[in-house]
C-alpha cells in the first residue's frame, strides 16, 4: 500500500489553475471538492495561445493529445508597425524542431478539463459561490454566499481568478493593480489574408496595437484582439462601428472580409487586465495558484501556461513532502519562473499597450535590431514558448514530454490506422 497520505482538499475556481489541480490530485487518490459560482461550465470565452511550457503538463496529465486535434498549431509570432517595419518574427522552430504553439478556447479546452474531471473523480460543485474561509493549523472550512458551510478539509487552494476575494483573507501581502489598457476580442471564422500558422499582430505607437490568433483547426476561427483604454470602452461602445473597422483596416489591411462578421458593438467583449504580486502564495494550509497569485498582463501569452505549471508544481510538491513542508515547497519552487514572466511582462507591455508614445518611438527602433541579432530573438522566443527561468536560463527543450509537432501525431495516427 502507498504510504503517500491522501488528503481532503478543497479547490475555489474551476479555471485552468483549479480545473488542472483538482485532476491531477483526484488521479493520485485525494478526495477533491471543486467549488465553482458559474451554474454551470459554458464553452464559451477568449481565445488563448497555449504554449510548449503548458503542453508539457497536459501532456504529463495524458490530456494533450485529445486536445490538440481541436487547437490551431501556430509557428510563430509576427508583428509589424504600420511603416511596415517588422518588429517581432518569431518561430518556434528556431529554438527547437518539436515547439509550436497551439490557439484555442477558454470554452474548447475548459470543457476538456470537466471531462477529464468527472473521470478523475473531482467532485464538482456548479453554482457554490465561496464567499470566505477559515483554517486552523488542522483544517480549513468554507462557506458559501447563502451560508453553507463545507468543512473538515486538509488544505485549501485558491484558484478564483485574477480579481480574488478570497486571498484578501490569507495573511500574505499583496499588491494588485488593474492595467489602464485592456481589449476588445471576437471569435470569427478565418478570413483569406490570415495563415492558420501566425500568430498576427500590428502596432502603431503604443495606442494603437491589434492581434489575430488562429484558435482552432475544425472550425477554422480566428480570434480579434483590438487594444483599448478602459476608460474608453464606454465611448467606444456608442462610437460608429464603421469608422473602428476602418480603424482595423488601416492596421491589418487583409482584415476586411473577417470584420464582414462583425454586426453590432456587442459582438466583441471587453476584457481587463490585472498585475497582482505576492512575495510568496502559501498560507497555513492555503495556497493560491493561477491568476489569482500572480495575474499579468496578456502581453506575453502566458496565464493559462503558468497556471497549469502552477498546478503540477503544486501536485508534485505534495507527492514528495509532508504537508507542513508542501506548500513553503511550492512557492520556492514556482519563485524563479514566476519572477522571470511578471517582470519581462511588466517590461514589455508598455511598449505596446500605454500612453508613453516615447516607449513606441524606442520600440520601433530596438525591436527590429533585437529581432535581427540570433541568441536574442532566439531568447525571445523560448520566453514565448514559456520555458524560461531567469534572465540566462531556461527550461530544457529536449525533455521528452515536450509536445511533439502535431502532423507527427496525425503520422502516428494513420501509421497505426492502415
Ligand atoms: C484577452 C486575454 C487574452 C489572453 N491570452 C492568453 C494567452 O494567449 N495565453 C495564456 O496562457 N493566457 C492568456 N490569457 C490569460 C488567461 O486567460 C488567464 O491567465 C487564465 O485564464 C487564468 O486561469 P485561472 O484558473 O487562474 O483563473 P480563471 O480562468 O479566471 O478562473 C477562475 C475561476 O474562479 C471562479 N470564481 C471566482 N470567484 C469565485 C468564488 N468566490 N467562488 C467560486 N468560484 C469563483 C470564476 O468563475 C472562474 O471560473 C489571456 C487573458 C485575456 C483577458
Amino acid at each position: 500500500m502507498s504510504s503517500i497520505p491522501r488528503y481532503r482538499i478543497a479547490i475555489v475556481g474551476f479555471g485552468s489553475a483549479g480545473a488542472s489541480a483538482g485532476i491531477m490530485l483526484a488521479a493520485r487518490g485525494h478526495e477533491v471538492h471543486l467549488f465553482e459560482r458559474a451554474p454551470q461550465n459554458e464553452p464559451v470565452g477568449a481565445g488563448f495561445l497555449l504554449q510548449p511550457s503548458g503542453m508539457k503538463v497536459l501532456r504529463d496529465m495524458g490530456i494533450l493529445d485529445e486536445l490538440l486535434p481541436e487547437t490551431a498549431q501556430v509557428e510563430k509570432l509576427f508583428c509589424r508597425n504600420t511603416r511596415d517595419q517588422v518588429m517581432l518574427d518569431l518561430h518556434y522552430n528556431d529554438l527547437a524542431q518539436s515547439l509550436f504553439g497551439a490557439g484555442t478556447h477558454r470554452g474548447t479546452f475548459l470543457t476538456l478539463l470537466e471531462k477529464h474531471a468527472i473521470t478523475s473523480g473531482v467532485h464538482l460543485h456548479w453554482g457554490h459561490p465561496i464567499a470566505s474561509f477559515t483554517q486552523s493549523p488542522q483544517k480549513v472550512a468554507l462557506t458559501e454566499e447563502n451560508g453553507t458551510t463545507h468543512k473538515d478539509f486538509d488544505l485549501l487552494l485558491i484558484g478564483d481568478g485574477a480579481r480574488s476575494e478570497l486571498r484578501k483573507q490569507t495573511s500574505i501581502p499583496i499588491k494588485c493593480k488593474q492595467y489602464p489598457w485592456g481589449a476588445l476580442w471576437f471569435i470569427g471564422q478565418r478570413t483569406e489574408g490570415f495563415a492558420n500558422d501566425t500568430l498576427w499582430q500590428a502596432v502603431e505607437s503604443t495606442n494603437l496595437l491589434n492581434g489575430f490568433l488562429p484558435t482552432g483547426t475544425r472550425d477554422d476561427l480566428l480570434s480579434l484582439f483590438w487594444s483599448i483604454r478602459m476608460d474608453r470602452v464606454d465611448k467606444w461602445f456608442s462610437s460608429d462601428l464603421n469608422q473602428w473597422k476602418e480603424q482595423v483596416c488601416y492596421m491589418a489591411p487583409q482584415a476586411e472580409d473577417y470584420l464582414k462578421q462583425i454586426h453590432d458593438h456587442h459582438d466583441l467583449k471587453v476584457a481587463s487586465y490585472y498585475d497582482v504580486v505576492m512575495p510568496y502564495w502559501h498560507d497555513g494550509r492555503t495556497v493560491i495558484l493561477g491568476d489569482a497569485a500572480h495575474a499579468l498582463s496578456p502581453q506575453l501569452g502566458q496565464g493559462v501556461n503558468l497556471a497549469l505549471l502552477d498546478a503540477a508544481t503544486l501536485v508534485e510538491s505534495i507527492e514528495q513532502h509532508p504537508l507542513n513542508e508542501a506548500l513553503p515547497a511550492y512557492s520556492r519552487t514556482r519563485k524563479a519562473h514566476l519572477a522571470f514572466y511578471q517582470r519581462a511582462t511588466r517590461w514589455t507591455t508598455p511598449f505596446f499597450q500605454s500612453d508613453m508614445k516615447a516607449l513606441g518611438l524606442i520600440r520601433d527602433l530596438a525591436f527590429p535590431l533585437a529581432n535581427s541579432i540570433p541568441y536574442v530573438r532566439n531568447q525571445m522566443v523560448a520566453t514565448m514558448a514559456g520555458l524560461k527561468t531567469g534572465i540566462f536560463s531556461m527550461m530544457s527543450t529536449e525533455s521528452p514530454s515536450l509536445p511533439v509537432r502535431k502532423n507527427q501525431y496525425l503520422l502516428d495516427d494513420s501509421a497505426s490506422a492502415s
